[in-house]
């Protein structure tokens, strides 16, 4: 564990907002970032994913691919707005569903993942090259990207700034970044309440809609457009079905499974291909119904300060 300053002011922050798992969460009285301090090191945050200790196991991912293709396809249309074809990396690919997607769509997919399990999972059964690696120019044989995209990972960038170098370096030129995440660092406190894990220690660093902008400023990119989404509508949902059936719980199984059990994963991957049963049907219903409701209803909701998820692409500067 170390202590750290915020990353875009270089300054300790007293004000604590989160407390978690032992972690605490400290806001910057400057720009608003959220930053966990005292951080865990860089080889206990790998520990975690290599072991699939991470908050959402191996299993949820190859299990969840309904909604991760559902989730998948709706970033895919807005990609297809700003570039239609090319090479694309996925930083964090989880089960691999958007590469797959997006290699459907004609993209020449590459993916990152961390999680043995997953990774051995995007190579076998998807036919996705895949690397285990930290981000680094050198992987892929020094290939460059025309899109690099992550979805809720900027959070755990240990070092969000050397990791957005890297993806400019990894880009071609006039590259896209494309990513999506929360803006947890302009939310009121009062909306808090609304969530009900802020998955410490997996997530490092919460940002600001300007944190992000001072983010791809200081690494080379030119900040081109903004989508966002209230989240409020699906967690206030959310918390009231919980409140009132606590039978109904598709929530993801936190059991923990080890690296030699990736047997078991594909398993649990075959066998949901096999029996799209009554249970799955209602599952994916109400997962799709979630979608319509963060991506459609949140769409149109008031955002200011409250929680939202954003989508957010830059050009790879000259
Ligand atoms: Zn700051």
């Amino acid at each position: 564990m170390e202590n750290i300053q915020c990353i875009f002011c270089n300054i300790s922050s007293g004000q604590i907002v989160i407390e978690e798992n032992g972690y605490t969460g400290r806001k910057c009285p400057n720009c608003g970032l959220i930053y966990i301090s005292p951080r865990p090191t860089f080889p206990e945050i790998l520990n975690l994913y290599d072991h699939d200790q991470a908050h959402i196991s191996a299993e949820s991912h190859i299990s969840g691919g309904f909604v991760k293709r559902l989730y998948g396809k709706h970033n895919l249309r807005i990609i297809k707005k700003f570039i239609k074809h090319g090479s694309m990396l996925e930083i964090g690919a989880g089960g691999g569903y958007f590469l797959d997607e997006a290699k459907k769509e004609g993209f020449d997919v590459y993916g990152i993942e961390f999680n043995g399990i997953q990774a051995d999972f995007i190579r076998v059964k998807l036919g996705i090259p895949c690397e285990e690696s930290p981000l680094d120019v050198s992987l892929f044989d020094g290939k460059k990207f025309d899109i690099i995209y992550h979805c809720d990972v900027i959070s755990h960038f240990y070092d969000p700034i050397s990791e957005f170098q890297k993806i400019n370096d990894m880009l071609k030129q006039n590259g896209i970044v494309i990513f999506e995440t929360g803006n947890f660092g302009d939310v009121k406190e009062e909306y808090y309440r609304f969530v009900a894990k802020f998955q410490y220690p997996d997530h490092l660093f919460f940002f600001s809609e300007n944190n992000l902008k001072e983010l791809l400023k200081l690494t080379g990119f030119e900040f081109v457009e903004i989508y966002r989404y209230s989240l409020l509508p699906q967690l206030m949902i959310n918390k009231m079905l919980k409140k009132v059936i606590n039978v109904v719980k598709f929530k993801a199984k936190t059991k923990k499974i080890d690296k030699d059990s990736r047997v078991l994963s594909y398993n649990i991957y075959n066998s949901n291909i096999r029996r799209f049963s009554f249970k799955q049907s209602i599952k994916n219903a109400y997962n799709y119904f979630f979608y319509l409701i963060r991506y459609k209803i949140g769409y149109v909701m008031p955002k200011k300060g409250r929680l939202q998820t954003v989508i957010v692409i830059a050009r790879k500067g000259k």
